[in-house]
């Protein structure tokens, strides 16, 4: 496979780009090569510019839970090409929108739409402080919330690849007000609210972990944490930036049945623009301005090409239900197929999965936190990752992601990738 072109832009990136690259993810860097460039996509394919294929299972790295150029998001925006991208007044299709996610995000009762899952987060804390008039955020280790200064605090995926377990440039009184705890503990998050009850404004978690590979919920786990959030008066936070519409039409809350005071959204409520949401509580969310003394705002928040692909997407998973049957059945054929070639090639893997997101972890133990993910074998992901994209399957660059399923994989490319993943595995154990 050759990648002239690639390397070139590569070459010229880097020379006006910060590594190259806008976000840190996309730099193979973990993986030992440089980055593909990408010119088009279809379905669950993507070509890059030297006009090789892949089989697409990223995704985006999330958005993209109907595949690249469905038919029913590149139409609504064809349609807003029409009437105008950006006006900075209230539009009809950000009320349709904001109605629909109150109607499939259980806990939902009103929303404001942002531009990003940062975003997101960063204003659901702001409102949960200013709702309970405390400082402190509790987190979960491995877990990922956006470039948040307060979050980036022991974060998992980007920074764990990266290196680095904190950011440079966050004042140290901002990471103070953090409590970062290990996730799927239960009883550290008892002994902090026995000892900081009265100061823990909220707890913000990932209901299923997504950014230190994916990482399920213990069962009771979550329940456990709306238990104590409700004895001690704090803002619980779920953040679905990654899980939402993603494991059920109703998110993490709906599949486990329970519900936060604040959810955050992302990636599919977008489809593939930039789209963000926090919302939850009417008493919580009436604290945010113009009807609460929070301040949050956006020049291009609910912008009208944003809102138009989010809103075809999200019509589109109401309308046809059964999309969330086959994609589990997908991901758990793909999961079956590549746990089984790593067997029979003696290469050790884990996988956990929940639905259409997934991970294959080298190692031997299972992985319920980020002690466990940190063990796994970095060194063969990187090289197992080298063998895929040699043979067009293209995964997330780093052992700490999720790789996606999404509609538009067929049997037909879940088998192939099955055995692609074979002969990569044979290869390494050669
Ligand atoms: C991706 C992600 C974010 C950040 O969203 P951006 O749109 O990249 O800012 C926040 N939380 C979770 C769980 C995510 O997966």
């Amino acid at each position: 496979m050759v990648h002239d072109r690639s390397s070139a832009l590569f070459e010229r990136a880097q020379r006006v780009i910060p590594g190259g690259v806008n976000s840190p993810a996309r730099a193979f860097r973990a993986v030992g090569r440089e980055p593909v460039f990408i010119r088009n996509g279809e379905g669950c394919r993507i070509w890059d510019c030297d006009g090789n294929e892949y089989i697409d299972f990223v995704g985006s790295w999330g958005p993209l839970l109907l595949g690249h150029r469905h038919p029913v998001v590149v139409e609504a925006l064809r349609e807003v090409l029409d009437v105008g991208t950006s006006f900075g007044a209230p539009t009809e299709a950000e009320v349709e929108l904001a109605e629909l996610i109150a109607e499939l995000v259980p806990s939902v009762e009103t929303v404001r739409l942002v531009n990003s899952g940062t975003e997101a987060t960063m204003s659901a804390l702001r409102v949960a402080r200013g709702f309970t008039g405390r400082d402190v955020t509790v987190k979960f280790v491995g877990n990922y919330h956006g470039h948040v200064d307060s979050l980036l605090v022991r974060a998992g995926s980007g920074l764990a690849t990266l290196g680095i377990s904190d950011s440079g440039g966050v004042p140290a009184a901002f990471a103070g007000t953090t409590l970062p705890l290990e996730f799927n503990d239960i009883g550290a998050v008892e002994r902090a609210f026995d000892r900081r009850g009265n100061e823990i404004a909220s707890v913000i978690v990932e209901p299923v972990a997504g950014n230190m590979g994916c990482v399920p919920p213990r069962p009771g786990f979550l329940q456990a944490l709306r238990d104590l959030c409700t004895k001690h008066g704090a803002v619980l936070i779920f953040d679905e930036v990654m899980t939402g519409f993603r494991v059920a039409l109703g998110g993490a809350q709906s599949l486990y049945g329970v519900m936060p005071d604040l959810t955050t959204l992302g990636k599919v409520i977008g489809s593939g623009l930039p789209v963000g949401a926090f919302g939850g509580r009417r008493e919580i969310m009436e604290r945010v301005a113009p009807l609460g003394a929070v301040y949050q705002a956006g020049t291009l928040s609910g912008n009208p090409l944003a809102v138009a692909g989010g809103l075809a997407a999200l019509r589109h998973l109401r309308e046809n239900p059964g999309i969330y049957d086959r994609l589990e059945t997908a991901a758990a054929r793909l999961q079956a197929g590549v746990v089984g070639a790593a067997d029979a090639a003696g290469v050790e893997i884990t996988s956990n999965r929940v639905g259409a997101m997934l991970t294959f972890f080298f190692t031997g133990q299972q992985v319920r936190c980020w002690e466990d993910a940190a063990a796994c074998d970095t060194g063969a992901f990187a090289k197992y990752f080298r063998e895929m994209l040699g043979r067009g399957i293209y995964l997330p660059c780093s052992q700490y992601e999720a790789l996606f399923v999404a509609t538009s994989h067929g049997n037909g490319d879940i088998d192939h990738a099955v055995a692609c993943a074979a002969d990569a595995f044979a290869s390494m154990a050669r």
